[in-house]
């Protein structure tokens, strides 16, 4: 275990007033503090109520409040270091004199996520859990605190030391051949080398399939709504958001200076943009306005083109292309044909990439939103999706193209490229978890958590 010679202190609990208020310190201080601020450490575990002074054994002792206090000793605890949590009166004077207590008693302030980084340290959880610690706080929706609290309990990084695990295995065996070769049997022809890589990869997949879909309940989705004027931007907005939830919950960490609807579809949330809004927005320099539609549309997972259908019919294509010059390809583009009720033609699905809707009578918007969740990648049914981040997925993608080469050097005869291949694939895993990791990498991760984390 790698022990911290200073104590780390911070308020865990949000600014602003409430019930209760909790100082958390970890560290190798964290009994002499209690003994300064309460006169005496509690046993391990057990709550006490006491008095919290600035020093105890001041004459006359100078009381700040008073509330549990609680004692978690080493390795027992959340950082694996002894901890001391004082729980007082959630007022913000309160808690600051109390930390400023803590402080003079020889603790220093905590940097942001630093509880969770000495829990990762000390092994009590690895590098995956730790960000699931900070996404479950920060869940959107309760499907995404749902599958947060999956990652947090070990599923996710189970999956991948399965997996790593595996890899291990068969580089084990290869590495063996290539050191030990038998004169008899040429090990590279040997079709369980390449079953197993196969078998391998179809497993990777499918964690990637869940943790694709755990980034879009994590992230959400931005999907643009664009299309000529009048052809029924707003009404399909205000369709979708009048009859889905919207919840306000900024996602922390991410700016949001234009307009957007935000709805949560099946518990992923979804940012709506309206280009047309963007337009007409407070900014009066139109350009400054067209500069943003231009990001959005570059930014946007999907572009959902309204089409009048009572007008002429259009290429979908060329009718994009008179709005933007900015280039989507297929998969990003939905084709919602509206105002069914006039057009003649039925409401519901047309093809994988167009619905034909009424957004006045609200007809065609369960298959829109079917159309949206499968061009999206998004299904709501997979009740095993793990949270996982950008980080996460690029990781997964690049250890399968690692096993994709591995089999390319196989079919070769290539030998040591194949271990090679496999060596990386499985460092790629290892990121994951923290298995494998730079110490650049760690300070951006725990950085980005807030104090007291
Ligand atoms: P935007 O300029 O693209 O935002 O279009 P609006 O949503 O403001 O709609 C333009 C006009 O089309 C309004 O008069 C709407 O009432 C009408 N409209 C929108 N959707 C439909 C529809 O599904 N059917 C019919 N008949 N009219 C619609």
């Amino acid at each position: 275990m790698n022990t911290a010679t200073d104590t780390i202190a911070a308020i865990a609990t949000p600014t602003g007033r409430g019930g209760v208020g909790v100082v958390r310190v970890s560290g190798p201080a964290a009994q002499a503090i209690a003994l300064r601020i309460c006169g005496g450490c509690p046993p391990p575990r057990q709550a006490v109520l006491r008095r919290f002074f600035a020093d105890a054994a001041a004459e006359p002792p100078d009381a700040i409040d008073f509330g549990l206090v609680l004692f978690f000793q080493a390795p027992h605890s959340f950082t694996g270091e002894d901890v001391l949590e004082l729980q007082g009166h959630g007022g913000p004077v309160v808690m600051q004199c109390l930390l400023d207590a803590v402080l003079a008693a020889g603790a220093r302030l905590a940097r942001p996520g630093e509880f969770s980084e000495r829990a990762f340290v000390n092994d009590k959880m690895d590098l995956a859990q730790a960000e699931a610690v900070a996404d479950l706080i920060d869940s959107a929706t309760a499907a995404a605190a749902r599958s947060a609290l999956r990652s947090l309990s070990g599923e996710f990084s189970a999956e991948i030391d399965a997996l790593v695990e595996s890899v291990t295995v068969l580089r084990v065996h290869v590495e063996a051949a290539i050191d030990f070769p038998d004169e008899e049997v040429d090990f590279l022809s040997d079709q369980r080398i390449s079953d197993q890589l196969q078998a391998i990869d179809a497993r990777l997949q499918s964690v990637l399939h869940r943790a694709r879909n755990g980034r879009l309940l994590r992230e959400g989705a931005q999907v643009v709504i664009a299309g000529k004027p009048n052809a029924g931007k707003s009404s399909l907005l205000n369709r979708l958001t009048g009859t889905d939830t919207a919840i306000v919950t900024p996602l922390p960490g991410t700016t949001r200076d234009v307009l957007r609807e935000h709805i949560n579809l099946d518990g992923m949330p979804l940012y709506l943009v309206d280009t047309a809004g963007l337009r007409d927005s407070s900014d009066s320099i139109e350009q400054e306005g067209m500069r943003r539609a231009a990001r959005e549309i570059a930014h946007a997972d999907l572009v959902l083109l309204v089409v009048d259908a009572t007008e002429p019919p259009q290429d979908p294509r060329a009718l994009w292309q008179s709005l933007s010059p900015l280039a989507v390809e297929d998969a990003r583009l939905l084709v919602v044909l509206n105002k069914s009720d006039r057009s003649g033609q039925p409401a519901g699905r047309v093809d994988a990439h167009t619905v034909a809707i009424s957004a006045l009578l609200g007809d065609g918007l369960d298959a829109l939103r079917t159309l949206l969740k499968e061009k999206l990648g998004f299904s709501a049914e997979l009740h095993d999706s793990v949270l996982a981040r950008q980080r996460h997925l690029d990781a997964l993608q690049r250890a399968h193209q690692h096993l994709l080469k591995a089999g390319e050097q196989l079919q070769q005869g290539r030998g040591e490229l194949l271990a090679e291949d496999l060596r990386a694939c499985q460092d790629a895993l290892g990121e994951i978890t923290g298995a494998v990791h730079a110490d650049a990498l760690l300070g951006r991760i725990f950085s980005s958590f807030c104090i007291g984390k």
